[in-house]
């Protein structure tokens, strides 16, 4: 089997979408955005042995994947739209090849999205990403940059799944096989805030997706806005199977974590009923450019690390 048949057997879908010119096939893709609307793009690989382990399963690395970049997308408060798929293989497994384009074409379908081209090559070690693109209307994008003082910190969801489920793993000297359903599901099958981000850009100032932790992700939106927060941590919920510290400071949760005026409490609360999507308020942002966290009335000590970072154990050349 050559590299066109690998493309063309597992990755070549038809999609009954108007705005695909030329799809899988060409050279290059060409698609026609909404007119009025800006192109939203993002990308996020995924390495064999740095995001998931040698026997994780290919169905979940394929969802995740995907999941994954719905989040920057969802982040930023556009609809999602086409993707380009990035793959080099240290092998040829077909069963492996069927279920991660099994689970990256499910996760894609549930959001509309299609697979427009990619690249296929071989290396020494697996390696995965997807573009992803989106479309949101003129201005309407939600920044890291612009959070005010004295709006509301929110959280979507339950913090800490996924650092749980990965404690879980390395505590059982991992079988995939026999991972519970709700750990494989924090760790593969992450939710999308999508629908509710896309009502939710209309409101908030400011946004951002918690992929490296909810903590490290507060001090992003501090430092790009310019400002400073307190947080308190009675407020957020997390996956008590760990400690407060761990679920905050832990990564995957694909939650988003966003800044709002007091006038838009409402609002938002609305929202979150509507698209049946927990929210919770965490913290307020304050002029101090500092990120202090509470817990009941006390200052709890700043963890050492806020979240998690590629190149901390790397060291320099
Ligand atoms: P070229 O050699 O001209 O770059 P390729 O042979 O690499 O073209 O690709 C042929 C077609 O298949 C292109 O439309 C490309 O976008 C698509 N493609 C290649 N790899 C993938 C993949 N993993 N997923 C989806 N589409 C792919
Ligand atoms: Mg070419």
């Amino acid at each position: 089997m050559n590299e066109k048949d690998i493309i063309q057997k597992y990755f070549t879908k038809k999609f009954n979408d108007q705005s695909i010119i030329e799809g899988i096939g060409d050279d290059a893709a060409i698609v026609r955005a909404n007119s009025g609307c800006e192109l939203v793009i993002t990308t996020d690989t995924m390495v064999e042995g740095k995001h998931f382990f040698k026997h994780a399963p290919a169905y979940g690395i394929g969802y995740k994947l995907m999941a994954s970049n719905l989040s920057d997308i969802a982040a930023m408060g556009a609809s999602p739209r086409w993707a380009t798929l990035n793959l080099t293989l240290n092998t040829l497994n077909h069963s492996w090849l069927a279920e991660f384009s099994n689970g990256l074409l499910e996760c894609a379908q549930k959001h509309n999205v299609a697979l427009i081209g990619g690249d296929t090559t071989s290396g020494n070690c697996l390696n995965v990403s997807i573009q992803l693109i989106g479309e949101v209307p003129h201005d309407k994008t939600m920044l890291r940059s612009s959070a005010k003082v004295d709006d509301r910190i929110f959280v979507t969801g339950v913090i800490g799944n996924a650092a749980c489920a990965l404690n879980f793993l390395q505590k059982q000297d991992f079988h995939h096989e026999d991972l519970p359903s709700a750990q494989y599901a924090a760790l593969y099958m992450p939710q999308s805030r999508i629908d509710f981000a896309i009502e939710l850009r209309e409101i908030a100032n400011a946004a951002i997706d918690i992929s490296d932790g909810l903590l490290n992700e507060v001090e992003v939106i501090c430092d790009a806005s310019n400002v400073g927060a307190v947080l308190q941590l009675d407020n957020v919920p997390f996956n008590n199977n760990i400690n407060i510290e761990q679920a905050i400071t832990g990564g995957e949760d694909y939650e988003l974590l966003f800044t709002l005026p007091d006038k838009l409490v409402n609002e938002v609360d609305l929202l979150s009923k509507k698209h049946d999507c927990l929210i919770s308020e965490i913290g307020k942002i304050n002029n101090s450019k500092t990120v202090e966290i509470y817990q009941g009335n006390r200052v709890m000590p700043y963890p050492k690390y806020s979240g998690y970072d590629h190149f901390e154990k790397i060291t320099n050349e």
